[in-house]
């Protein structure tokens, strides 16, 4: 049985180029980077400074602004709380928004224990972060602004080219967290006035547990792994070469292929949102028609539980998530569509469809084959009935029993 997969924002394969340019670097080519007047070290220090200045190169940087990390996670990490530390003394406020992956969240509940201050904007219903309400939150303790290049779980494609003209008009610094956009919008930092760019690997099918964070020239940040010194000091541990080299010519194919995969996507994922909201009564968007991720489709599905239709869905071999994979574990509504105003029920009922590299025209046949029988079938059992209001002391978190 072949499988419909339209979860690549959750897991990408990796791309075979990749994997073939990997494998020497486990097995003959293993040396250590760090290894001097040696051949099995130069090789492999010649192999990590080849992938950085391709990774640099995709983002129009100088390769000594990038540095590689375990992913985007280590990433923000990175950005957030070695900005934080390196400038407290000039200041311990820091903007972002509601809607950040919990990767950026979660280190600054950290910071504001630290005694760190953190205003956290709202975004309006379609997602987008208003840049003027960024300048009215810029105070003169201010040392960061963060707000991610696109929300990966609804496709809104924020205005961070504004956002970050507020920031450096105010002479603050301006990160953005570009896994979710990398592989779909070009990012050219010779242009963009971003300080600070978190990138993954396996968002644009390189291997999982790679990333880098750009950090412009002059930019300081304190450490947060200390240790041998690699990475310029800022990432200390022997660099996982065969991960950073298959990053590395991921980060190339992505930039000589992003027009053509943006042009094979954009339709099929056009074909497949707009049938669901044209032919599936009481369906609507999550996140906006423009500026969107092209690779997106999110839908609402009254009346429905997320949880039952991506197992129904399953069960058909097709793979979808119900809401940011992240918070999949917990079966809270996502917190994204909650800030965008979506009503605690019908957040639990939204499937989030992502395409990439090789979705194909049939994974789109599979689900609309078999999603209006699912949702009819689903309705007639429902809880959540029209004009129902929906009860959270009743139902509790995990909505109804089915
Ligand atoms: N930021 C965003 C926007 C993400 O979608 C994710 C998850 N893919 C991450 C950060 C964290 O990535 P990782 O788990 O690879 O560290």
């Amino acid at each position: 049985m072949t499988r419909g997969y339209l979860d690549y924002q959750s897991a990408s394969p990796v791309d075979p180029r990749v994997v073939e340019a990997m494998l020497p670097y486990m097995t003959e080519q293993f040396g250590n980077p760090s290894v001097l007047f040696r051949d099995d070290g130069d090789t492999a220090r010649e192999a990590l400074e080849e992938a950085r200045a391709r990774v640099a190169a995709f983002v129009g940087a100088d390769a000594s602004e990038i540095v590689f990390t375990s992913g985007a996670t280590e990433s923000n990490n990175m950005a957030l709380k070695g900005v934080a530390l390196k400038l407290q003394g000039k200041g311990k406020h820091i903007i972002s928004s509601v809607v950040e992956h919990r990767s950026v969240i979660t280190p600054l509940k950290y910071l504001e224990r630290l005694g760190f201050e953190v205003t956290s904007l709202p975004v309006d219903p379609e997602g987008f972060v208003d840049p003027a309400a960024v300048k009215d939150a810029i105070r003169d303790d201010t040392v960061l602004v963060s707000v991610m290049t696109a929300i990966g779980e609804v496709g809104t494609i924020q205005p961070v080219g504004e956002i970050a003209d507020v920031a450096k008009a105010a002479g603050v610094l301006f990160h953005t967290d570009a896994t979710a956009a990398e592989a779909w919008i070009p990012i050219d930092m010779s242009t963009l006035p971003f300080d600070l760019v978190t990138l993954s690997s396996n968002d644009i099918y390189g291997p999982k547990g790679v990333g880098a964070l750009y950090i412009r020239k002059g930019t300081r940040l304190e450490a947060l792994i200390h240790g041998g010194g690699q990475e310029r000091g800022l990432r200390s541990g022997t660099e996982n070469v065969p991960g950073i080299v298959g990053f590395g010519l991921a980060a190339e194919l992505a930039g000589a292929e992003m027009e053509a995969d943006v042009a094979r996507v954009r339709p099929m994922r056009d074909r497949l949102m707009n049938t669901i909201l044209e032919t599936i009564e009481d369906t609507a968007l999550n996140g906006p028609r423009e500026r969107r991720l092209p690779n997106n489709a999110n839908v609402r599905l009254a009346y429905i539980e997320g949880e039952s239709l991506l197992l129904s869905l399953d069960m058909e071999g097709i793979s979808v998530s119900s809401g940011s994979a992240c918070s999949a574990k917990t079966l809270e509504p996502s917190y994204v569509q909650l800030a965008m105003g979506v009503k605690h029920e019908e957040a639990h009922g939204s499937l989030q469809f992502t395409f990439g590299r090789w979705s194909t025209d049939e994974d789109v046949d599979m689900v609309l084959e078999v999603l209006p029988g699912i949702v009819e079938r689903l309705r007639k059992m429902s809880a959540f009935k029209p004009g129902m209001e929906y009860d959270k002391e009743e139902f509790g978190h995990h909505g109804h029993d089915d």
